[in-house]
């Protein structure tokens, strides 16, 4: 059996596992904060959903008022303010306070934050003030039942207000982690835009938070069965849709089309866009799309970035999935959504 989602050797998705690929460490299936459809409210947290609903990664509470991010006097009275917050992320983790079925983040007053670059993260119907900030993490102790936690971890778990900001955060942190010399001239970079850019003080070059788009594809045959995958260097078991990045030059339908074909051998028709959702680890943004295949078609892996692949009837997964045979992605996947979409219910088993 199986397939998997192909992403191409040696691209940063594998470097961390992608996204297809997130096994469901730390308390995944718990329900958590992606449930709550009214969510903390506001104008952001329904906004641009499409028919996959509201994606883990994809909800918000938060203004990001990016028309602040260059009026110095207003950054500078809001990092003043006795209500505003700071979230400290470090290598891709923050501090969080875990309760019975979900968690939140613990913020830090700006005075007892770490020096590290800065990033304006936007402020809350209340009008609190968010900002990230690059640096070690509070000491656990200061908030008990807390402990250092990733996304991956638990952006399931957390609040529509913490998801995005959570999102938001470790996005930013990412990239200025990896970008802190000009690509022109070699120049060590200076953050601008409240952490939403960077300039060269030698050349004025202005440099912008880097994202990487990568399709993530149902593919279905006239039977209604939806091509489950294996990438290689997963274990036994665990599969997902395809998925990989899209190329220089070529559009998000036409990466679903040679993806598919690269990997499996199965060509596809027109693709259909689902939804999306931010996946910054390290800066992926997943396009979610539904291709479909004509009948007849042999699938050819490509053995080497995909061990097996085949077709599934729901009637299949669900069977597989109750006798063990087939792991599906976790809840904070958009594959996970994607293939539920599929399904037309909640996916069987426990991750
Ligand atoms: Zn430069």
């Amino acid at each position: 059996m199986n397939a998997t989602a192909g992403f191409r050797p040696g691209d940063d998705y594998h470097a961390d596992p992608d996204e297809a690929a997130l096994t469901g460490a730390g308390g995944l299936a718990s329900p958590g904060g992606a449930g709550d459809p009214a969510g903390a409210g506001g104008f952001a947290s329904l906004a641009g959903t499409g028919v996959l609903g509201r994606l883990t990664l994809a909800r918000s509470a938060v203004d990001r008022a990016a028309q602040h991010r260059t009026d110095t006097a207003w950054l500078e009275a809001a990092w003043a303010g006795p209500g505003t917050r700071v979230l400290v992320i470090d290598d891709g983790r923050a501090l969080a306070r875990f309760s019975e079925g979900g968690a939140e983040l613990v913020f830090v007053r700006p005075a007892a934050a770490p020096h590290g670059i800065r990033f304006l993260l936007g402020a809350d119907a209340a009008g609190v003030v968010y900002f990230g900030v690059l640096g070690p993490l509070p000491d656990p102790g200061s908030a008990p039942g807390a402990r250092p936690a990733s996304l991956r971890e638990i952006g399931q778990l957390l609040g529509d207000r913490d998801a995005g900001l959570m999102t938001h955060a470790v996005a930013l942190a990412n990239w200025h982690a990896v970008s802190t010399h000009c690509s022109r001239c070699g120049a060590v970079t200076e953050p601008g835009d409240a952490g939403h850019s960077r300039r060269c003080p030698v050349d004025g070059s202005e440099h912008f938070p880097r994202l990487d788009p990568a399709v993530i594809m149902l593919v279905t045959d006239p039977a209604g069965r939806c091509l489950l995958a294996r990438n290689s260097r997963w274990p036994e078991r665990r599969v997902s849709i395809l998925a990989g990045f899209v190329e220089p030059g070529e559009s998000a339908e036409q990466a679903v089309a040679r993806e598919v074909a690269e990997e499996t051998g199965i060509r596809v028709g027109q693709a259909w866009y689902l939804g999306s959702q931010p996946w910054p680890m390290p800066h992926s943004l997943m396009l979610g799309f539904h291709a479909e295949a004509a009948g007849g078609q042999e699938i050819r892996v490509d053995d080497d970035e995909i061990a097996e692949a085949r077709w599934f009837s729901r009637e299949e997964v669900r069977a597989a999935v109750a006798s063990g045979e087939l792991l599906l992605p976790p809840p904070v996947s958009i594959a996970h959504r994607i293939i539920e979409f599929w399904y037309g219910e909640e996916l069987p088993g426990a991750w």
